[in-house]
């Protein structure tokens, strides 16, 4: 009786903790499919309840342990590979550590153009760190990038690794990227939730929240893109802290939420927020963005991204594309005076979904640069 309550809608996330099920793809928008994680002890309660409600299905892995187990192999392989080049490996996934060092390594080799900067520390104590690129002025219009924000969405922080990189490589290059830095800053976080992210190397690597403490709770964790002060609270967001929309029990309520608040604010001077995610191979923008032409440059932009290697995106405004969310990064941005707010939902469509093999890091990384691209020429030709 409590499962049908549980799925009456296929979209009640608080029931879904019942079984264990773990909502890869939300399920809360009509005649879109839902990916569901089923945990094996729960896999013919589900499968039962599915079949007697005539709801179709199909298995997407089959044995998610197989997914790990090669994921970490690889990743064992490109550290040897690495120690004994002392190359950076941007064709592989790494640790925070792995990427904390790289990034001192990058600010090293190029101090004209890139520094780093600490916005704030996590709730377990982590600096939360920031790229700073930039060739100099004071206030510039700055374009904000993060990546990694759901810790278990690993190609975004890899693609955020090889980006970075790229955006110092173009320099000097590429008259784009040049003509873009010469009179704007850019800002990029990488490891937006870096909690989640040490928590998927060392105990759970589907962990998407931060690891806050939840009063009065068992469950750890806030979803910290629905913990924005944008409708905060509404149904697009959950207010059971064991569900991973969780979000939180105030708006900005989480430490790395906050800090980006307070460093976007502070800055004053900020164009275009950009928040990477996986997966789905989508590009949304906010629902009042209809009123601006963010539609026509969504467009160009998966184009272009499409024209490398044949990766179709959707694209369109959160609600009328996925889902109603509230609470996120973007509606936040959009609402507080950034103009051109994106964000991204990477490779896959869910084949491997957040398991996706180091093998596409960089083809993923690669296709979207000429996206991004797309939006920061834009934002350099129509800052107001
Ligand atoms: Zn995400």
């Amino acid at each position: 009786m409590k499962i049908l309550l549980v799925f009456a809608a296929l979209g009640a996330a608080a029931g879904a903790e019942q079984l264990f099920v773990d909502f890869w793809r939300d399920p809360t928008s009509p005649g879109h499919p839902a990916d569901l994680r089923v945990p094996f002890p729960s896999l013919q309660t589900v499968k039962i309840f599915l079949e007697s409600h005539s709801i179709s299905y199909s298995v997407m892995i089959e044995d998610l342990q197989e997914l790990l187990d090669e994921e970490k192999k690889n990743m064992t392989k490109s550290r040897r590979i690495e120690r004994s080049t002392s190359t950076f490996d941007f064709a592989s996934y790494h640790t925070i550590e792995e990427i904390y060092d790289w990034m001192d390594t990058l600010v090293e080799d190029h101090p004209s153009l890139v520094s780093k900067i600490q916005i704030g520390q996590s709730y377990e104590n982590r600096s939360l760190y920031v790229l700073k690129f930039s060739t100099g002025g004071s206030n510039r219009p700055a374009i904000w990038l993060d990546t990694g924000i759901h810790s278990r969405e690993w190609i975004t922080q890899a693609t955020g690794v090889w980006t970075a990189n790229k955006i110092v490589e173009e320099y000097g290059q590429d008259p784009s990227v040049t003509a873009i830095l010469d009179s704007m800053d850019i800002f990029f976080e990488i490891i937006t939730n870096p909690d989640g992210f040490v928590f998927t190397h060392n105990s759970n690597r589907l962990w998407r929240k931060t690891r806050s403490i939840n009063a009065g709770s068992p469950c750890i964790g806030v979803d910290p893109n629905r913990n924005w002060d944008a409708g905060f609270g509404g149904s697009g967001s959950s207010s059971d802290p064991c569900s991973e929309t969780y979000r939180g029990p105030y708006a900005h309520s989480e430490s790395e939420v906050k800090a980006i608040v307070d460093f976007i604010r502070g800055h004053g001077n900020v164009k275009s927020v950009i928040s990477i995610h996986s997966y789905s191979q989508m590009l949304l923008f906010p629902y009042g963005y209809k009123r601006v032409p963010a539609n026509e440059l969504a467009k160009k932009a998966v184009s272009d991204l499409a024209a490398m290697y044949g990766t179709k995106y959707t694209y369109g405004s959160i609600v009328d594309t996925i889902y109603l969310a509230d609470g996120t990064t973007i509606d936040w941005a959009y609402d507080n005076g950034v103009k051109y707010s994106f964000t991204f939902e990477l490779r896959d469509t869910g084949r491997y979904g957040f398991l996706l093999p180091s093998t596409q890091i960089i083809p993923t990384a690669t296709e979207t640069w000429p996206a991004l691209l797309d939006i920061m020429v834009h934002v350099l030709e129509h800052p107001y």
